[in-house]
């Protein structure tokens, strides 16, 4: 196991303050019968009246139990967007340190870079998509706190190569962040496995996309207890919501729809992918382990607009490097798909 400790990388602001201590920090070992009249919150019961658990201990168990993990080794944000954020805040200095992109890639690494005063170092991936790992590695100063990778990638679709993260693992002294929004996917088995051999890894999940709570807002984070603990200190004490937990909960509790509902839109992928084939202007379809596809066509800034005028909003991602010409188009229903593969037949 690699030696690694996370505290030297601590913000020294970070390290010296002491966290908000909420009303309900203590939350375990209460009980329901117990009278409450320590958060001025209004007594009168609606399901919402009380504020929820700041550890949101009851999720975490059962997010746990079906992942595999320890509670200490999971952090919830509002959206995997608060958990990056949570890490920018907690390990990197504004105006001092960096961190690593490989363009192109998810815009809110940078969009939090930018926001919280930390430079970006890119490295564009190669023309196949996949990390470049000598140039990655050769990046690497002493500022460099942070190197994020997706993968799957977002917009691209490939999933990097194993061995190449496993060497930016090895040889990079800060962290890396991994950012897992499409792996239930994907063919790929999830990097959360590899933490107890990895002590500078973070995963990042989300209940966006395969889970289908886009709009609750719930991000995952799971990481060794050490960087919990650190992020756990500069967290919003009641950053997740009760409908949020609730909802969530309920998800847990049908892991099975959601499985089948992710085998449904891998089938429409493969159908989609085959019949982009037979349409002329679509110069290429890149392979996806994700549930969206990036295809080239002849001219992307007009075939968005047609497409916008036929009734389908796409991705133009024509301005992302080495995506010249390409729109992302998420993988819907069987019903979208025909749809869609219609109305690109007869545009002319
Ligand atoms: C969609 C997406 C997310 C999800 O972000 P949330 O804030 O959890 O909705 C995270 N990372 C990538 C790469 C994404 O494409």
């Amino acid at each position: 196991m690699k030696k690694f400790d996370p505290y030297k990388l601590v913000r020294e602001q970070v390290k010296s303050m002491s966290p908000y201590s909420s009303a309900r920090d203590e939350f375990t070992g209460l009980t329901a019968e117990m009278v409450f009249i320590d958060a001025n919150e209004n007594p009168f019961q609606s399901g919402l009246n009380r504020y929820p658990d700041p550890q949101q201990q009851v999720l975490k168990e059962k997010l746990g139990s079906i992942r595999q993990i320890k509670k200490e080794c999971i952090l919830l944000g509002n959206g995997s967007d608060e958990v990056l954020d949570l890490i920018y805040r907690a390990f990197c200095e504004p105006k001092t340190d960096s961190v690593i992109l490989m363009p192109p890639t998810y815009g809110m690494y940078k969009v939090l870079a930018n926001l919280n005063g930390i430079s970006c170092k890119e490295v564009m991936l190669n023309r196949d998509f996949q990390l470049n790992v000598p140039e990655i590695i050769r990046a690497v100063d002493e500022s460099t706190k942070l190197i994020f990778i997706c993968s799957p990638n977002n917009p691209t679709g490939n999933k990097f190569f194993k061995s190449d993260i496993e060497t930016i693992l090895n040889s990079f002294n800060g962290l890396v962040v991994i950012d897992e929004a499409y792996v239930d996917f994907s063919d790929e088995k999830s990097w959360m496995t590899r933490l107890l051999e990895y002590p500078n890894l973070i995963v990042s999940q989300t209940f966006s996309k395969a889970y289908g709570m886009a709009s609750i807002r719930l991000g995952i984070c799971y990481a060794s207890p050490e960087i919990i603990s650190i992020l756990n200190k500069i967290k919003p004490p009641y950053n997740i919501n009760i409908l949020t937990q609730n909802a969530a909960l309920q998800k847990l509790n049908d892991i099975g729809e959601t499985s089948k509902q992710i085998v449904e839109i891998n089938k429409n992928k493969l159908l989609l992918i085959k019949e982009l084939s037979k349409i002329k202007f679509i110069k290429k379809t890149f392979p996806s382990q994700a549930n969206f596809i990036l295809v080239r066509v002849d001219d992307a800034n007009r075939r968005y607009d047609q497409l916008l005028q036929t009734g389908f909003v796409v991705r133009n991602r024509t301005k992302e490097p080495l995506c010249e010409n390409c729109l992302r188009f998420t993988i819907g229903t069987e019903q979208e798909v025909l749809l869609l593969i219609n109305t690109l037949k007869k545009l002319a």
